[in-house]
């Protein structure tokens, strides 16, 4: 595999590595020289902030690298991964945190966090974004918004955009326009080597499939480009049951999805709302059956195409007008960082029996948050030019997530989920969706068989010895 022309560790720095080179077999963490040649930070045990350091955005997961670094710029991350590969250390890049619950041991790794590099460019003319690795979706949401534009951004504010997008990126227009990873125009990394490359069609056209979908496995990205699209409001809201209805709605919510245009995308969802004050005061502590829905047609046809829902009967209903910018919103997910545990998978079919099972161990468990998302579309859609997710046939997603706190918490939420995942594995898929894969999986469950070879043989040659580290990494191929 040819490099791109950026070699960012040509200069003084491998001059000193070259001369100093050492065989390390336990950490090494002089850092003296980071801190000198690094424009952001570099952070160990013994520092005060060490624990601010390593927060994660899910407080639940406590990570233990052997240290954190906060890099300000393309030439630090080179510089990071260089000592790491000179320390016999390895690097898990990290943009939040989200999905940091699948990392597993960091005692030899390096952490290091993109949140200093930070940057939108919204180009209105080619309808295209670009943004830097710690960048989150609600920064370039606002940004596009200002030019009547949308982007493909997931349900959170505040999840990283590269994290999301290497992993696939599932959003609200997904049916419309497919998943985030194939909209994406080019991708900048640097490599394990410590090379900077750029990625696109033309450029390194293997390690650009696989970044489309594979993960975080291939090097440690620094700017993403990707499309946007012209849309500045969809119909979009909530439609509460009560959750003693929870099978009869989603019996019912399954039946219309069967036979809707691409512009509707849906949820089925059980809400066990916790009464802490986070919670609006008019859901607080209560329990309830939703349909979310979003409409990115003609407005005037989401009436008609809502109302078998609206015949049920809902308690509440704020499905309106609504700007894109505001979708964030709709999920009602955390607004910052919370300690949290979950765990999904892809259900090749949602029958009637699935449902009674599925509300009979959601409801009255520590879940606050079982969800069924519709997928199809042109998520189901394949193309020679999408990446290493090529299209998903399942038609729906499904993910439990409750609030843990404590570690007992925690443990009573991960045996509900446990449980309801047994109780649905008949109808689960034999591959499932990386980005909602809370533990952590045998990679081959996460790609098509070709895929997944052709991801390894890529992994081989960009990073034979596995210096760089993913949630949900992909093994070289030997
Ligand atoms: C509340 C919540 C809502 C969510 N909603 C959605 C949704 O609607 N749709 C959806 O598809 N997903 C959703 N997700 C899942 C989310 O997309 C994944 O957790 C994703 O990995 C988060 O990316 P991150 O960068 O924020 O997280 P991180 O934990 O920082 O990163 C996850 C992984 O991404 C890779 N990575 C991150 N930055 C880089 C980089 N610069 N270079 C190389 N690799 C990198 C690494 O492998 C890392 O382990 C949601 C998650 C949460 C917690």
């Amino acid at each position: 595999m040819c490099r791109g022309s950026g070699t960012l560790h040509d200069g003084p720095m491998t001059q000193i590595f070259d001369l100093e080179h050492t065989e390390h077999t336990e950490p090494d963490l002089h850092v003296g020289y980071l801190r000198d040649v690094l424009d952001g930070e570099i952070v160990v045990p013994v520092d005060p902030h060490w624990d601010e350091a390593r927060v994660a955005w899910n407080l639940s997961v406590d990570q233990l690298p052997a240290a954190v670094a906060l890099p300000a710029s393309v030439e630090d991350v080179a510089a990071l991964v260089t000592y790491a590969r000179e320390s016999g250390l390895r690097v898990a890049p990290q943009g939040t945190g989200h999905g940091a619950a699948a990392l597993g041991d960091l005692s030899d790794t390096i952490l290091l966090k993109t949140e200093r590099m930070r940057g939108v460019t919204i180009d209105p003319e080619s309808r295209t974004a670009r943004v830097e690795a710690g960048t989150i979706w609600i920064e370039v949401v606002e940004a596009a918004a200002e030019h009547g534009l949308a982007a493909l951004a997931g349900s959170s504010p505040d999840v990283g955009v590269v994290g999301y997008t290497l992993g696939g990126g599932l959003s609200w227009l997904a049916r419309k326009h497919g998943i985030g990873a194939n909209q994406v125009t080019a991708i900048e990394l640097v490599t394990a080597s410590g090379d900077f490359v750029r990625t696109d069609w033309a450029n390194e056209p293997d390690l650009f499939w696989a970044l489309r979908g594979g993960g975080g496995s291939f090097g440690i990205v620094t700017a993403i480009e990707f499309n946007l699209f012209p849309l500045s409001e969809v119909e979009a809201g909530i439609l509460w049951y009560p959750v003693d209805r929870a099978a009869e709605v989603l019996k019912a919510w399954r039946s219309w999805t069967e036979d809707l245009p691409d512009e509707m995308t849906s949820v089925g969802r059980i809400l066990q709302l916790p009464p802490i004050p986070e919670i609006p005061e008019p859901v607080r502590g209560q329990s309830f059956v939703v349909v979310q829905a979003i409409w990115s047609g003609e407005p005037s046809e989401a009436e008609r195409l809502l109302e078998p829902l609206r015949a049920l009967g809902p308690v509440m209903d704020t499905v309106g007008p609504t700007p894109v910018a505001e979708l964030w919103r709709l999920h009602m997910d955390p607004e910052g960082p919370a300690p949290g545990s979950g765990d999904g998978g892809m259900l090749d079919d949602v029958d009637d029996h699935l449902i009674d099972l599925f509300v009979e161990h959601v409801v009255g468990t520590p879940i606050l948050s079982a969800e069924i998302r519709h997928l199809g579309g042109a998520v189901a859609r394949r193309s020679s030019q999408h990446g290493a997710i090529d299209s998903w046939e399942s038609p729906y997603l499904m993910f439990a997530v409750g609030i843990a706190p404590t570690p007992e918490a925690r443990a009573a939420i991960d045996g509900a989920v446990a449980r309801l995942r047994e109780m649905l594995a008949p109808w689960e898929a034999e591959h499932t969706y990386l980005n909602f894969a809370e533990t952590r999986r045998k990679a081959r469950a996460l790609f098509s068989s070709a895929s997944y070879h052709r991801l390894r043989r890529i992994k081989a040659i960009i990073d034979p010895a596995d210096l760089i580290r993913s949630n949900h990494p992909i093994p070289p191929a030997f």
